[in-house]
């Protein structure tokens, strides 16, 4: 806390961290004597920039824009850019820090890093995100490459943003080349790579309903968010026979009784990703529905609760709801959705929480798998793709069970994730001597 002041999202994410890690690397003194942990810590670089852009009515408006390259041992920096009003340096540094751990866990050759900006794209014409997205570029492109460091989307960075901002890129360098992820199938693109993270956490989820002898059909399940995360989980969901109830966006969240299915999932993806609408709107269309201003979906009795919005969406109070209603599993779609306290609440109740570093890492494997297509010069098919993420989903799930302090059937997939992702990185830093 001393040396990150006012920095609590980022405190929060490497407390969280170094409590799993202490107990496990408490005999192996090559990783104390060597400060790994406090390295992994301390991001390699920051780089913080002015972003002037003109809005539509002539005035030059100033935004921040940062990239914060935390670990480059096993891999190029890779991560997304989180364009959202809430953006700071403790929220880019801590999602750079588990974004380490995250890269690590898909055993793909990925440092960690992650970037952004307090620009609010809501509201804003495709013009005005247009004339960003360049300005943003033009100071970041001096800082990234195929094998420096490599952004993807976020919260509010889509395929529209990534198209302006690799233009952009293009523009400036005169090179064609995978310093981007997250581009339309058009220029270099990966099959899958938009739905990979939310379909990736529904294997996840799969795979954690296995050991506990159950299935995806027939379960109830509570998503937060309306985005890339959580339409795409609930794609998946709807398409192995569960009953999706919620969805949310900042505004409050719907309930649907009936359950949302495939016909009105493709309603709200139009409202959401080319009318750029609310998800209350989905309320007023459909009948039965009922729209909460300002809630969160937590207390609806359900199966499975998937928040898929935004980091510490998920207190200790609703934790404490989500234990009442007996649900069976938490998967994490978003980074960091459950707060500290919340995550001891679940713990102690032995409701088991998969955490995002674990459960959202098909985004970036295929962004791993778009990296590798981009420098052969091809395109794999969608089946490939969709083979490859479904077991990267199983191999990343596996590893959490090994490091997972698994007891009577129980895993703590917290523990695991955090253990199996620092060793990989910590062992490479490790090779490397200490500097
Ligand atoms: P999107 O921008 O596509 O969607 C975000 C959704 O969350 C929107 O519905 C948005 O509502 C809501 N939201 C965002 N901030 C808040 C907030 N402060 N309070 C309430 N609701 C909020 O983002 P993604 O779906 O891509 O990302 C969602 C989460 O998943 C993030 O935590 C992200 O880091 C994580 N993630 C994303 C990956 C990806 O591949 N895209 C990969 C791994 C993790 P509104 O429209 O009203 O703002």
């Amino acid at each position: 806390e001393k040396r990150n002041p006012g920095q609590d999202e980022f405190v929060q994410a490497v407390r969280e961290v170094s409590q799993d890690i202490f107990s496990w690397i408490q005999d192996k003194r090559e990783y104390h004597e060597a400060e790994i942990l406090r390295r992994i810590a301390e991001p390699d670089q920051i780089i913080s920039f002015r972003v002037c852009w003109e809005d539509d009515d002539h005035n030059i408006r100033v935004e921040r824009g940062w990239r914060v390259q935390n670990n480059n041992a096993i891999g190029p920096y890779k991560g997304g850019l989180r364009f959202h009003p809430s953006v700071t340096e403790s929220v880019l540094k801590f999602l750079a820090f588990e974004q380490t751990f995250k890269n690590s866990l898909t055993g793909l050759p990925l440092g960690g890093g992650k970037g952004g900006s307090n620009f609010n794209p809501h509201g804003k014409s495709d013009r005005e995100v247009m004339r960003f997205c360049q300005s943003f570029m033009t100071e970041l492109y001096r800082h990234i490459g195929p094998n420096v460091d490599v952004p993807a989307g976020d919260i509010g960075v889509g395929s529209r943003e990534i198209g302006y901002l690799f233009g952009q890129y293009k523009r400036l360098t005169n090179r064609w080349e995978g310093v981007l992820t997250g581009k339309a199938n058009e220029y270099g693109g990966s099959p899958m790579r938009v739905e990979a993270t939310g379909y990736g956490a529904v294997h996840f989820l799969e795979h954690v309903l296995k050991r506990k002898n159950e299935g995806i059909e027939g379960k109830s399940v509570i998503i937060s968010g309306a985005g890339n995360v959580a339409l795409h989980a609930a794609e998946k969901l709807i398409d192995l026979g569960a009953k999706v109830l919620t969805l949310s966006d900042s505004d409050g969240f719907v309930h649907d009784p009936d359950g949302i299915d495939e016909e009105k999932l493709d309603w709200i993806k139009t409202l959401k990703i080319q009318k750029r609408g609310r998800i209350s709107e989905y309320a007023e269309e459909y009948s039965g529905v009922e729209f909460h201003e300002d809630g969160e979906p937590w207390g609806v009795d359900a199966d499975i609760a998937m928040p898929c919005a935004t980091q510490n969406e998920i207190g200790k109070d609703e934790a404490k709801q989500l234990v009442e209603n007996d649900v069976l599993a938490v998967v994490e779609g978003a980074n960091m959705p459950t707060t500290a306290e919340a995550v001891e609440v679940l713990r102690e109740a032995k409701v088991t929480l998969a955490p995002g570093k674990a459960a959202n890492a098909g985004g970036v494997a295929v962004s791993g798998l778009e990296m590798s297509q981009n420098s052969e010069r091809i395109s794999w098919q969608r089946e490939k793709l969709e083979d490859m993420l479904a077991n990267l989903m199983e191999d990343i799930h596996d590893k959490c069970v090994e490091h997972g302090d698994t007891e009577n059937d129980h895993v703590d997939y917290v523990k695991g994730a955090n253990i199996a992702g620092f060793k990989k990185v910590a062992d490479a830093m490790l090779a490397f001597g200490v500097m």
